[in-house]
């Protein structure tokens, strides 16, 4: 079984989506193994997304990513990190396909109410990140 990072950002919190979400997540099999809901500092998002260091909406994202309270949830599943991608959806909403939680939820490229980690380096980092065993 596979693991992987999941985020219900900000604007998803705020527009009151998180459960419905995690019902989707768990509708397509994913097994939720940890949840905490999280206030980002400034220094975590930018730990976080330090990939994107040096891009220009960086900012724009730290400022966003802690404008709010998120749910951090660690998913189990076959394939988990891809499986979590594709009912995720494209970055931009309007590029996400029918029924993905980016086009049910999502409003900008920015607010697109979810992160989902991008390979397996990537989940074990991020997993680590928010908690101390998964
Ligand atoms: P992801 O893996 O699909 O989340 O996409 P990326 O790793 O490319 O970007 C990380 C996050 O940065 C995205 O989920 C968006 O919230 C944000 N982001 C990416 N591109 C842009 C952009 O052009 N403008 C803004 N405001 N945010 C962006």
């Amino acid at each position: 079984m596979e693991k992987t990072l999941a985020i219900i950002k900000p604007d998803a919190m705020q527009a009151g989506n998180a459960f419905a979400i995690l019902e989707l997540i768990t509708n397509h099999g994913f097994k939720i193994v940890r949840l905490a809901e999280k206030q980002l500092t400034a220094y975590q998002a930018e730990e976080f997304y330090a990939e994107h260091k040096g891009r220009p909406f960086l900012p724009e994202l730290v400022t966003f990513m802690t404008s709010g309270p998120v749910v951090v949830v660690v998913l189990e599943k076959d394939n988990a990190i891809l499986g979590w991608r594709d009912l995720m959806g494209a970055t931009d909403p309007a590029q996400a396909h029918e029924g993905t939680v980016r086009k049910l939820f999502g409003t900008s490229k920015g607010n697109n109410a979810t992160h989902g980690s991008d390979s397996q380096a990537s989940a074990a980092r991020e997993i680590a990140f928010f908690f101390d065993r998964a």
